[in-house]
């Protein structure tokens, strides 16, 4: 298994592989960087087909965490890990416990909060053995716990940017949008959009997750394949990464793609492939900021559960500016937002110095 010649190494600091036989952790913990502060993000379990799957998924998640904190204005490099899901060592805390000690080991260079996978309630069993964890439960109107919420609440606001963008519409009403994956955002999300007046159309491979949507709001349900290529006016990713491809996207119908998923490009050239089918996007990890924001403002304290939403309340205004200079140069979003991401971290300062 390569690490330096992978073609996701892209000179990360470090990497940590963690094997801790008494509760069966296996975990790669991916450091990108620390420029701009400690290497924030969460950590995924996830059964992946085989070790150099878990690898390439830290190597991108983390270097992506790099750049949504850039842009995010957040005092955080970029960090992931992955814990390798093992029918022989289900979900414990001392399986957490073990983990916490890992990332405990490294001294404060990684901070780790729940993704996809793990809950609020294994992030306690991670508090036990180090103080470098977020997205825990937090008194009164203290910031921090479930940053789903938060993440739910950008990916709003964010499509609602979008739309206007690429459709002229000033308000979400009347208007279809598709969300793929009705968990803990997703779910968040429908609910927003209800609100806001737009019709839903779902899907989920888990029956648990779209009852629970079905019981609580007027939606659609079709296949997974079928959502995907709904024409509709606004396609949300909430699910998984790298569905938008070389063979996906000729078939798409959306006119904007817009959602909280993690890499949802395969590769960074289907962001040009996106532009010749008329499709916006919003890059992931700059919609999808809210919840490591959530997190910031928990790890570094002393703040409101009003200061994290006036925060979060600036990702409309950072994806207006990718929109606008993605328009003017002919440049596709995801690689107006990389060079962005990539001078903030050079030149070691906040997001608001560094003109886009
Ligand atoms: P989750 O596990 O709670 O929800 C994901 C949902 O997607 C689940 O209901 C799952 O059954 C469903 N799903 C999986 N494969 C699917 C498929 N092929 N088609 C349809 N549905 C499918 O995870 P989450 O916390 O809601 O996160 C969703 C995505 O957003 C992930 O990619 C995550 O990395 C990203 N994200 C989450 C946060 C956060 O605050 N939780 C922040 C930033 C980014």
């Amino acid at each position: 298994m390569a690490v330096f010649d992978h073609p996701e190494f892209d000179q990360h600091e470090s990497l940590h592989f963690v094997h801790e036989p008494d509760s069966g952790l296996k975990a790669i913990i991916a450091i990108h960087s620390t420029a701009l502060g400690p290497a924030a993000g969460g950590c995924r379990r996830w059964q992946y087909a085989n070790d150099a799957a878990a690898l390439t998924d830290s190597l991108r998640l983390s270097r992506g965490m790099t750049y949504k904190n850039a842009i995010a204005g957040l005092k955080f490099g970029g960090g992931k890990s992955v814990i390798l899901a093992d029918d022989a060592a289900p979900k414990s805390p001392e399986l957490f416990r073990a983990f916490g000690r890992a990332v405990e080991g490294l001294g404060g260079r990684y901070v780790t909060a729940e993704d996809v996978g793990c809950s609020v309630d294994d992030m306690r069993y991670v508090k036990e053995e180090t103080r470098h964890v977020s997205g825990l439960p937090q008194s009164g109107q203290s910031a921090g716990g479930d940053p789903s919420p938060m993440t739910a609440l950008g990916v709003f606001h964010g499509i609602q940017a979008a739309a206007k963008a690429r459709l002229g519409a000033e308000s979400l009403k009347g208007l279809t949008v598709a969300v793929q994956g009705v968990g803990h955002v997703g779910l968040n999300l429908c609910r927003l959009l209800h609100e806001a007046g737009a019709k839903l159309i779902i899907a989920d491979v888990n029956r648990e997750h779209l009852q629970q949507a079905r019981d609580e709001l007027p939606v659609t349900e079709v296949a997974p394949t079928e959502l995907l290529y709904s024409a509709v006016d606004v396609l949300a990713p909430c699910a998984l990464g790298n569905i938008f491809t070389s063979v996906t996207i000729p078939k798409l119908r959306a006119k904007v793609i817009a959602g909280a998923a993690n890499n949802q490009l395969a590769t960074p050239e289907d962001g040009a492939r996106l532009v010749e089918h008329g499709i916006l996007y919003a890059p992931d990890y700059v919609i999808n900021a809210g919840g490591i924001i959530n997190v910031a403002h928990e790890y570094y304290g002393n703040s409101s559960k009003e200061q994290v939403r006036a925060d979060v309340m600036r990702i409309p205004d950072r994806l207006d500016a990718i929109f606008a200079k993605a328009e003017a140069t002919g440049q596709p979003t995801n690689v107006v937002a990389d060079e962005w991401a990539r001078r903030i971290v050079a030149s070691g300062s906040s997001e608001s110095a560094v003109a886009i």
